[in-house]
């Protein structure tokens, strides 16, 4: 059984899971660890959208959660930061303040727009949004690299107007090269997101070819989560996503406890 480590709760924007629902869902589905990944989006372009923390509640409840459950779940306390290029430093000094274990580096935005509304590919075809997307993330992991696992590499893909008949990874080879390369370089987990299945988009995020041309290029750290909002789809589809990874070469998955990854067998 693969753990969970990308969960949001309550202490997120955009979920009203109770922490404590999660953990419980989490012993009964039997995950050995789960880490609570809520989201700190700064800046955030959205009018009247917060993504942002109350970090000395989020460590009270969740410290307390890990010590109560701690018999039967693993419970790690971790963050998704939306990545932007100016607020890198002020990330940086976040994670020197808080012991957190885990640290997922997202793109959630292309030209300063959330995806999630329609009005970001007006006027354009996907693949320029796509590109311009992987041209973003690009820009912010070259500035900004102080994070354990990049998650949902191509989540862009959710939302395309043609969803994933018009997606081909390849399309946007050199740059996704160069985004992988910066990974293994600075020790960076590539995430495996379920959610793309969840959503039958009929692949995870990032897309196995940009998996196992991660592997191809030395990256052997890999992160499983299922960036479930409710209880019910914590661990979604992890068994396809373990033969999806042994498929791309991978022998272990890894999970952070301080920022240091542990090494578990598929
Ligand atoms: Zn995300
Ligand atoms: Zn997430």
């Amino acid at each position: 059984m693969i753990g969970d480590t990308h969960i949001h709760s309550s202490f997120s924007g955009d979920s009203e899971a109770d922490p404590e629902e999660v953990i419980r869902k989490a012993v009964t589905e039997g995950l050995p660890e789960i880490c609570f990944t809520d989201h700190v989006d700064w800046d955030f372009p959205e009018e009247g959208v917060v993504f942002d923390i109350d970090f000395p509640e989020y460590f009270r409840v969740l410290g307390e959660l890990r010590e109560k459950y701690k018999e039967q779940v693993r419970v790690l306390i971790g963050v998704e930061l939306g990545m932007q290029p100016h607020l890198g430093r002020r990330y940086t000094d976040l994670l020197m303040k808080y012991p957190f274990d885990y640290t997922i580096g997202s793109q959630h935005l292309v030209d300063m727009r959330d995806p999630y509304y329609p009005e970001t590919f007006e006027g354009k075809t996907d693949r320029e949004v796509f590109r311009r997307y992987f041209e973003e993330t690009l820009e912010n992991v070259q500035r900004f690299h102080n994070f354990d696992s990049m998650g949902h590499l191509d989540y862009i893909v959710r939302y395309g107007r043609q969803n994933r008949r018009a997606y081909h990874s390849r399309d946007y080879a050199e740059i996704i090269d160069e985004i992988l390369k910066l990974l293994v370089k600075h020790n960076i987990a590539l995430e495996l997101n379920t959610a793309g299945l969840r959503k039958q988009m009929g692949a995870p995020n990032p897309h196995p070819d940009i998996l196992r041309r991660y592997r191809y290029l030395g990256g052997t750290l890999v992160t499983v989560g299922s960036d479930s909002h409710k209880p019910y789809s914590l661990g979604f589809a992890f068994d396809t996503a373990k033969d999806i990874l042994k498929n791309c070469g991978f022998t272990h998955y890894v999970y952070y406890q301080r920022h240091n990854p542990e090494f578990v067998k598929l």
